[in-house]
């Protein structure tokens, strides 16, 4: 059995370094595939990190993978050798909840797989995973492109998808980073009038570019104050403690205010605005099967593609201190070397 060669964090807030392993042998329901690229998630960060007490060490994470199918299992009948595909950060559920039956893998019952949670994910040559999680990826969307789409594009896509009721509607995104940049595009492709609220300046023309209205720094209550009670749709994408009271007070009547971002906290919420503004705080977690499909399929047709930066994976703890430093723009994606 040959050999995987893995970008593994040996302990918590380890840096990655190359490690082997060997995979167990290939389930029927399984496809092996080479591993072209892999989006960089602030997630992937949270999991070397431990942030969550979740992670299993070795890790290798990676949850944005694209590449080639090489291998598939004998009850696999959807993929052949050659597919290009992409896999996110499910890997697996129940499939027979009520839920699951939905397509809303995303809130199985009885807990989804997480690809990178005791599972080996796709900083690697090679990767396995159940072919029913993984994608064919449109021909109308290059690897490098499609592999953001498989966390930050889903993630963003299944609220938008779920809360934007009318054309016109005000969506608020909070943080411009791999997430919050794709939600600008989607938002604006299904006709939302989109506010930026970003704590660097130097992305106004960018996020303009990518289709936002109106650009805010996210700053005081006093230099936001004509944001109060405005926005139907506020998603919070910032991997940092805000002022959630803020952004609370910038909801409209009806409002609902989405957490994607995990910064690892909770938050108050006050009772009174909730209650006589009808408004609502609500969480996300990426998506399931259903609007992976979609979000794909409208992706291509709408030609929706991160603006991404291309980095060798064997440089991946770099990649990694720049989206730290808030430097990506706007999603790193790290090409293996093995082509
Ligand atoms: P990212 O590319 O690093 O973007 C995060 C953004 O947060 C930054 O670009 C920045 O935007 C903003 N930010 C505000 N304060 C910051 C600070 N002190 N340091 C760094 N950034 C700061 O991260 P991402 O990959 O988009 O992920 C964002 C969050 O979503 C992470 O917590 C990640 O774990 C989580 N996530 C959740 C799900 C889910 O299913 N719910 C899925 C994927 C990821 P501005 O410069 O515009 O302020
Ligand atoms: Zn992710």
């Amino acid at each position: 059995m040959t050999k995987f060669r893995a970008y593994a964090a040996l302990q918590a807030k380890e840096k990655f370094q190359l490690w082997e392993y060997e995979p167990d042998s290939l389930k029927d329901s399984d496809i092996e595939i080479r591993v072209t690229h892999n989006g960089l998630c602030h997630t992937d960060i949270h999991m070397r990190d431990n942030d969550w007490g979740i992670s299993k060490f070795p890790l290798v994470a990676g949850h944005e993978v694209v590449g080639v199918v090489t291998e598939v299992g004998e009850a696999v009948t959807t993929l052949k050798k050659g597919d290009r595909v992409g896999v996110g950060w499910i890997c697996n559920s129940c499939r027979v909840c009520y839920h699951c039956l939905q397509g809303e893998e995303n809130i199985c019952k009885k807990g989804y797989t997480g690809l990178i949670v005791g599972n080996y994910g796709g900083f690697a040559n090679r990767m396995r995973a159940s072919a029913d999680f993984a994608y064919k990826i449109p021909d109308s969307l290059d690897s490098a492109s499609a592999a953001p789409l498989l966390c930050a594009g889903i993630t963003v896509y299944t609220p938008l998808r779920t809360y934007i009721k009318y054309p016109g509607m005000k969506v608020g995104i909070v943080g411009i980073g791999g997430l919050g940049h794709l939600a600008i595009k989607f938002a604006r492709a299904m006709g939302a009038e989109v506010i930026v609220l970003s704590s660097s300046i130097d992305k106004e023309a960018e996020a303009k570019s990518f289709g936002a209205h109106h650009f805010y720094k996210w700053g005081t209550a006093e230099e936001m104050k004509n944001l109060t009670g405005s926005i139907d749709l506020l998603i919070s994408t910032s991997s940092a403690e805000l002022d959630w009271d803020l952004a609370l007070s910038l909801l409209g009547n009806n409002g609902v205010l989405c957490f994607l971002g995990i910064p690892v906290s909770s938050i108050n919420v006050p009772l009174i605005p909730l209650i006589f503004g009808q408004k609502s705080v609500v969480g996300s977690v990426v998506g399931g099967r259903r609007f992976m499909q979609e979000m794909l399929n409208f992706a291509a047709i709408n030609q929706i593609k991160p603006k991404i930066e291309i980095m060798p994976l064997n440089q991946i703890n770099e990649a990694i201190d720049k989206v730290l430093a808030n430097q990506a723009r706007y999603r790193i994606v790290l090409v293996s070397e093995e082509r």
